[in-house]
């Protein structure tokens, strides 16, 4: 089978001592100290088979995502950009849907021929975290694409408890656009996680502000708006993401940078567009907080939420009294695993009231996949999605 394998060289950094787990199984907790020159191909691998507990799923439909950018990129020392664990060689894509062709031994709980979105994260469910109900702090996790292999490929193995049918998309959406439908389902659950089980929502007519209108950003537009915000304000430096933002139903999208080269405030335009008021909740979903929590600090109702859901290394200012002052809280989301949140996402995409499938703005099939990722890495798309 083709799949898209990264590779890199197994080199701690000479400040940084690998834990026993990741020497024992060559895996990297933070790929960034310890991996360096990654590269990448379209490989010929052998066609996994479905051992004890697993599924085989033929790939539908892959999204690509900022976080396989970072694993591909490299520092200026040469070292893996990435802050994701890795056990590589690996086969990226972390984000998809397929078929269900075959079930391992003792798998009562999924048939053969099942279409299904699955969660890119693989938490245990034996260890502390996992037995206190946080799978996403799992001490074991392993994430397809990253430290087990993922979906830029004809096939992939995975556990049925990851899997969830998607059958309802089918109905809504026809069968092939269901399959990128629910290659979308990992995105969204994201940003389902980070806006409503993290930070517990906003009150309908709340106005919120998004920090960064890549797909992730342009999701939470999505959600914000189908939750009932006030004002949607997106904020990117990209025009044609900011395009994107308004079609998916920001009320204004600004440029934070063209607005300081102008000597304006993107925070007091927030102010003036939310009515003197400011955001009930702010989305940093650009991964920049040094230039981003500036701005978002001053853009806040009393008593907002600030969420943090983009990745990115680095620190970020934040001025403590002001948090202190108008009541503000701060919210760290990573990933969706938990809460029943893939099936919450599956029902509402399948009420066929919020925009999925426009989201999508480019598509390439699995044999130009470094193609799409070349396309990803212009950052001004919707979503880029590899095809079967
Ligand atoms: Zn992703
Ligand atoms: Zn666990």
């Amino acid at each position: 089978m083709k799949a898209l394998v990264l590779d890199a060289e197994w080199s701690p950094r000479t400040e940084y001592v690998p834990t026993e787990r990741e020497r024992r199984e060559q895996r990297a907790e933070n790929a960034s100290l310890i991996y360096r020159q990654p590269t990448l191909r379209l490989a010929d691998l052998p066609t996994p088979t479905a051992g004890p507990g697993e599924v085989l799923i033929e790939v539908k439909a892959c999204g690509v995502c900022g976080s396989d950018l970072h694993m591909i990129e490299q520092l200026p020392d040469g070292y893996m950009s990435s802050a994701d664990p890795a056990n590589l060689p690996v086969a990226l894509g972390h984000e998809f849907s397929g078929v269900v062709v075959e079930v391992g031994p003792g798998v009562e709980t999924l048939a053969a021929g099942t279409r299904v979105a699955v969660e890119g994260s693989q938490w245990c469910g034996a260890c502390l975290p996992c037995r206190a109900g946080v799978f996403g702090q799992c001490s074991n996790l392993n994430e397809h694409g990253f430290s087990v292999n993922g979906a830029f490929a004809d096939y992939v193995v995975t556990k049925p408890q990851y899997c969830w049918p998607i059958d309802a998309l089918v109905e809504q959406f026809g069968e092939d656009a269901a399959f990128e439908a629910g290659a979308l389902v990992e995105p969204f659950s994201v940003i389902y996680n980070a806006l409503f089980v993290r930070a517990g929502g906003f009150l309908p007519g709340g106005h919120v502000a998004v920090f960064g209108a890549g797909p992730i950003g342009l999701i939470a537009v999505i959600l914000a708006r189908f939750a009932g915000a006030g004002t949607i304000v997106a904020l990117d430096t990209v025009q044609e993401r900011r395009d994107l933002a308004l079609q998916m139903g920001a009320d204004a999208a600004l440029d934070p940078v063209a607005l300081a080269r102008d000597g304006q405030d993107a925070a007091a335009a927030i102010r003036e567009l939310t009515g003197g008021m400011g955001a009930a909740l702010a989305v940093e979903s650009a991964g920049a907080g040094a230039r981003t929590f500036p701005v978002i600090e001053r853009s806040m109702a009393l008593g907002g939420k600030i969420v943090q859901v983009g990745v990115g290394a680095g620190q970020a200012p934040l001025t403590l009294i002001t948090l202190q002052t108008t009541n503000i809280n701060l919210y760290g989301s990573m990933g969706s695993s938990g809460s029943g949140i893939f099936a919450a996402v599956i029902r509402l995409m399948a009420g066929g009231r919020v925009p999925v499938l426009p989201l999508i703005t480019a598509r390439f099939p699995l044999e130009r996949v470094m193609d799409a990722f070349d396309r990803t890495a212009e950052r001004r798309d919707g979503k880029v999605m590899v095809r079967a």
